[in-house]
């Protein structure tokens, strides 16, 4: 349930509150709003007597959450969650969009660092890249391991762009953490409810993949884990679930996008590369992200698609991508958003 604090109520009635819901087992968890504060309360809500606690001084309202996942609902939280990943980027609703782009597999550091060069002049905000890879194959490439984030590492110091890069395995966070601005779970990750834990004890922003199979509600559980453990910098990232179309690597579902923003207060990213599967798709499922209401995009991109040893078909050039970016500047402008 969450405990709608009075627009004048002061920090001795906010704490008091949380005190007594503590007192009876209850998770708390505060959002301080700019109109209100609203008190989150996790627990057994037959362990207290709600009629006295809508009594206490500085409480106006408690409305219980029906929906399964509570923190990050919009019940919980009605003003749009902005993600800070640095002190110069954030991200979320009012802020610019952002592009988040490199190749899929970090292969070299020639390969990286040209991408990471080539997407920052095309305006991209943040870079993306693979250092530890879920592949189908066990005997497909698998990434480079630490030697790839510390290639990411250099393509950030000389850029200046921070970058986000998947976790597979629980084993690996203290590692990537020293490197990484945002930690990504990817698709087939998404209930890993361990690494979902482990993610969420971190504090780092999170960009979390929709499973290919999972629905919209599953997706909210799953972030709800990484909530509960304490962090809030979650970012939801549709990218195209299975479906009975053969013809694309997936299908983007863009009704996420609406859906998700009417559900949750998270920042909704969405990945047109992986949804689609082909590069001649990209951009216009781009645009049609952003008009669809998205916070940002996340976008392969390689200097030699044919050669990539991961997801080639669905890279675009350096080139292909800039002209990518100035086709959302005009989309971005129409719905109201810089870039
Ligand atoms: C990726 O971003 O390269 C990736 C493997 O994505 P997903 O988990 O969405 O398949
Ligand atoms: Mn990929």
């Amino acid at each position: 349930m969450i405990i709608i604090m009075r627009p004048d109520a002061n920090d001795e009635q906010i704490n008091n509150v949380s005190e007594k819901l503590k007192k009876h087992g209850f998770g708390i968890h505060l959002s301080k709003g700019v109109e209100r504060t609203v008190i989150g309360a996790i627990g057994d809500k037959s362990a207290i007597e709600l009629e006295t606690l809508a009594m206490l001084p500085g409480v106006s309202e408690i409305v219980p959450i029906r929906k399964p996942y509570k923190l990050v609902s919009r019940e919980f939280k009605i003003e749009d969650s902005v993600i800070s990943v640095s002190d110069k980027l954030k991200i979320g609703a009012g802020q610019p969009l952002c592009v988040m782009a490199g190749p899929c597999s970090v292969e070299s550091h020639d390969q990286m660092l040209d991408t990471a060069r080539a997407v920052k002049a095309a305006g991209a905000k943040m870079l993306r890249g693979g250092a530890f890879k879920p592949r189908t194959s066990p005997y497909a490439f698998q990434g480079l391991g630490e030697e790839g984030l510390k290639i990411l590492a250099e393509a950030k110091k000389e850029t200046g762009l921070p970058f986000v890069t998947e976790v597979m395995d629980t084993r690996d966070i203290e590692l990537i953490v020293k490197y990484a601005d945002v930690l990504q779970i990817g698709a087939r990750n998404m209930q890993n409810f361990v690494l979902l834990r482990e993610v969420g004890k971190t504090g780092k922003p999170v960009l979390l993949k929709r499973g290919p199979g999972s629905t919209i509600e599953e997706l909210l559980m799953s972030a709800e884990y990484i909530l509960s453990e304490g962090n809030r910098n979650v970012m939801l990232c549709e990218r195209g679930i299975r479906t009975i179309e053969t013809y694309t690597r997936n299908t983007l579902d863009l009704s996420a996008v609406p859906v998700i923003k009417k559900l949750s207060h998270l920042p909704v990213i969405v990945d047109p590369s992986h949804g689609t599967g082909k590069w001649d798709l990209v951009k216009s499922m781009s645009l049609a992200a952003v008009a669809a209401g998205c916070d940002g995009l996340m976008i392969e991109v390689h200097p030699h698609p044919a050669e990539a040893l991961s997801d080639g078909p669905q890279s675009l050039k350096p080139d292909t991508f800039a002209e990518l970016m100035s086709q959302v500047k005009l989309v971005a402008q129409a719905v109201s958003r810089e870039l």
